[in-house]
């Protein structure tokens, strides 16, 4: 039995062993992008429908990080942020992201001069929980010489699950710098409905699964309406991401939505790639 193993142990231990290699090869590189401020942020533009108009047009931005490295290549968030997490990087690179958030915000707000610009940052729940979220977030906007109602920040609902009290108290301590905040991926956690109202949000944000199964599936579409019925009686906006067709789109409209984001609107972009992006539809 332990010659039949052997082979195969060896096999496995080979792709562990590369895996491993792989992982620290991509640590060292992340560790020399923050500290060379390499990492880059996109921007996705969301849009809004002013009521009775034809006209959609730009009502904000989601600023995206971007990861390009000369010898691994484009990396995804969603391979480098939980290494991040998991090697304690995520606060640098938090604070990367605001940096260059804030730089570009005068930026954004040239190419839409008639409103107030505002970029969504995402915050993950182990930032958001640290104790010097606030600070850094108010000292950060202090040197930018940009206000805190240009920010909006998108959490998750795990953070309305274990310490609801401490959410609550950060978000109305940032509340007071102006800054608004959206609940991303809703309808995907386990949120108690009820802490909705207790506090400070602007905007909730339909998962992108449900707006993906919106025309195939029945229970997509109940899931959403029960969304923006919940945004219309708690007076909290409701976009919906991840739209991609036409369709979707015109299901979302006749469903009573009326703010969108999507790869049919457009991508996130590098800041120069930016315009003044209006829509008639
Ligand atoms: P998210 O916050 O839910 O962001 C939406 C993701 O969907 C983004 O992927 C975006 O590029 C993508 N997306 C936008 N429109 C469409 C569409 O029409 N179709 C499809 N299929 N996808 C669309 P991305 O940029 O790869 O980011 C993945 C996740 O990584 C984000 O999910 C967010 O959780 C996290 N993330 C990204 N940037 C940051 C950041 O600066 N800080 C933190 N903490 N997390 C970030
Ligand atoms: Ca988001
Ligand atoms: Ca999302
Ligand atoms: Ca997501």
């Amino acid at each position: 039995a332990k010659e039949a193993s052997g082979p195969h142990l060896q096999f496995f231990n080979a792709g562990l062993q590369r895996r491993f290699a792989h992982q620290q090869a991509l640590l060292s590189a992340l560790r020399k992008a923050i500290t060379e401020e390499a990492l880059q942020v996109y921007y996705q533009p969301q849009y809004e429908r002013v009521s009775g108009s034809n006209q959609i047009t730009c009502m904000g931005y989601e600023a995206l990080v971007r990861w390009h490295d000369d010898e691994l290549g484009w990396i995804s968030p969603g391979e480098f942020i939980p290494l991040a997490e998991s090697e304690g990087l995520m606060r640098s690179v938090h604070k990367l992201v605001v940096k260059k958030v804030l730089a570009d915000t005068p930026t954004l707000q040239t190419l839409n001069p008639e409103k107030p610009v505002r970029v969504a940052i995402n915050v993950s729940a182990s930032q958001f929980k640290h104790s010097k979220f606030v600070d850094d977030m108010n000292q950060q906007m202090k040197v930018a010489g940009v206000s805190g109602s240009a920010i909006e920040l998108e959490i998750t609902e795990s953070l309305l699950i274990d310490d609801i009290e401490q959410t609550a108290k950060t978000m109305h301590e940032l509340k007071e710098s102006g800054i608004t905040f959206a609940l991303d991926d809703f309808g995907t956690g386990y949120a108690s409905l009820g802490y909705l109202k207790e506090l400070p949000l602007n905007r909730l944000k339909i998962d992108q699964s449900f707006v993906q199964d919106l025309t195939q599936d029945s229970n997509a579409t109940a899931i959403v309406q029960t969304i923006l019925a919940l945004g219309r009686s708690l007076e909290i906006e409701v976009i919906a991401e991840g739209i991609e067709t036409d369709e979707q789109l015109a299901t979302l409209e006749k469903l009573g939505c009326s703010q969108f984001q999507g790869y049919y609107f457009s991508r996130p972009e590098p800041l120069h790639a930016l315009r003044n992006a209006k829509e008639t539809t």
